[in-house]
């Protein structure tokens, strides 16, 4: 049996997850309301909202998102910003698409803001976002398959991603289209170690059935690397799995918990409203580093409060090797300088690479080919350059069109590389495939002035 080549797409995403569904939900509502037409292609390896559900990695599913489910796939509902006139009928289109309408739908709703508005699991976020992939159908094709290569052939304006069937890597199913964008945090950054201890080390994107080789009942002691999200995911996540365990937390600077303020929020939701894209850089890194990345959340953390056999200490990890007692040294710098300390085990939650992850997907033509357009990106990069980043959130300078929203918020906005601000997102990323609401906008800001 002939199987036709499928349609090309306006965009291609790799990876069904939070942004995804944004994007995906904004095409539906733009198609509807006869806005479009837009063709939206996303290929996903694993499962809708791999990333959140717990069977597939990072999460067990049962720690707590960091953020309010009501930040939902249409946050901040201000689309006027980007589509002018059309905005508001946009965001009233986008509702049946809310976290409230998923809750409302279940019968949750009325008890969980009763009941304060309480966190919500990583699954119940995993479980809304594969909702809204289920409905978000007009102009969407979610494909199963685990994209392997991306590459420009023939046609230089369009992209190609090779699909590998779950199963069959011989043959991949090849697609085309106009932009492509990437989702997803990146892997791991490595930490030097020898490689007699590797079998002891386990990384913030490690899969949680790989921590079963912690020994359970035991009173191990455990070292989590890190002052951000995924450290202390990894901190609730072992405190419930192996409730013996004595686990220290190395932050890099004193640990210190996320302020949520109007103050902080504001800038995540709308950074236009700050003018972030004209503040200098130390400004805008010094915002991410203390609202964003290497920060708690005050919440999560309340619940450790008073936790005997959980420490946190000041230390940034240089190198884990084989101990003389334990099974691991680990060598950090600390306030003393340089110093060693032994461990059973070693959780690294330093960050995620976003560009080593790319580096795998982009053959050397096309790494060369980007970086020959915008720059160096993966070779000898001087310290402290930024990636350019634009307001579509693509690669500027870059043709096609390439989005990765999770490396825009240092150049756009904090919200863009995390769960801030998808309804924004989504708008940003889709801005240029519909230059008449674009236009629209222009005219009703003239019209303002
Ligand atoms: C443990 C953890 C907790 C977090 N908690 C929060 C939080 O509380 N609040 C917050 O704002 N941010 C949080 N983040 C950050 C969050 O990951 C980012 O915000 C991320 O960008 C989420 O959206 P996404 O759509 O980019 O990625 P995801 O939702 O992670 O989706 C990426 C998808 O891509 C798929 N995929 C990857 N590679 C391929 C491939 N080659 N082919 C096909 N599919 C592929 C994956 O299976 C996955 O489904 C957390 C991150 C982690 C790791």
């Amino acid at each position: 049996m002939t199987v036709e080549a499928p349609p090309d797409a306006d965009l291609l995403i790799v990876g069904a997850g939070a942004k995804a569904a944004a994007i995906a939900a904004k095409v539906h509502v733009l198609n509807e309301l006869g806005l479009g037409p837009l063709e939206v292609t996303i290929v996903e390896r694993a499962e809708p909202a791999a990333s959140w559900l717990g069977r597939n990695g990072m999460t067990s599913g049962e720690e707590p998102l960091a953020i309010p489910p009501i930040k939902d796939v249409g946050f901040p509902y201000q689309s006027h910003h980007q589509f002018g006139e059309a905005g508001d009928a946009i965001d009233a289109a986008l509702l049946p698409f809310s976290w409230q309408r998923h809750a409302t739908e279940r019968g949750e709703y009325g008890a969980w803001v009763n009941a304060g508005s309480p966190s919500v699991r990583h699954r119940d976020y995993g479980g809304y976002l594969s909702w809204v992939l289920e409905r978000a159908t007009e102009g969407v094709r979610l494909l199963r398959g685990r994209v392997e290569a991306v590459t420009i052939e023939d046609d230089p304006e369009c992209w190609e991603i090779a699909v590998a069937e779950r199963g069959d890597p011989g043959d991949p199913e090849r697609h085309r289209g106009g932009a492509l964008l990437l989702t997803g945090p990146g892997v791991h950054r490595a930490l030097p170690h020898d490689p007699t201890v590797a079998g002891r080390i386990f990384h913030c994107d490690s899969h949680r059935s790989e921590f079963a080789r912690i020994e359970a009942g035991a009173e191990v002691e455990i070292a989590i690397l890190g002052g951000g999200e995924s450290a202390l995911s990894a901190l609730v996540f072992l405190r419930a799995f192996r409730p013996r365990a004595r686990i220290t937390v190395f932050t890099p600077m004193l640990p210190i918990s996320r302020g949520e303020s109007f103050l902080e929020n504001r800038v995540f939701a709308d950074p236009d409203c700050v003018a972030w894209e004209r503040l200098d850089q130390a400004t805008r890194r010094d915002f991410v580093k203390h609202a964003d990345r290497g920060v708690f959340d005050a919440g999560t953390i309340a619940s450790l409060a008073g936790d005997e056999r959980a420490s946190f200490e000041l230390g940034r990890a240089l190198h884990a090797g084989a101990g003389a007692a334990s099974a691991l040294a680990l060598e950090y710098e600390g306030p003393e300088g340089v110093v060693a300390r032994e461990f059973d085990h070693l959780v690294n939650c330093t960050g995620f690479d976003l560009l080593a992850q790319l580096r795998e997907l982009f053959p050397d033509r096309v790494r060369a080919l980007v970086e020959r357009e915008v720059g160096p990106i993966w070779g000898d990069v001087p310290p402290g350059t930024e990636v350019p980043i634009g307001r579509a959130l693509e690669l500027r300078g870059f043709s096609p069109r390439l989005h990765i929203p999770g490396l825009g918020g240092l150049s756009q906005g904090p919200g863009f590389a995390n769960l801030g601000c998808l309804g924004l997102t989504a708008n940003r990323v889709l801005q240029p495939l519909l230059p008449a609401l674009a236009a629209d906008r222009l005219a009703v800001r003239a019209e303002s002035q």
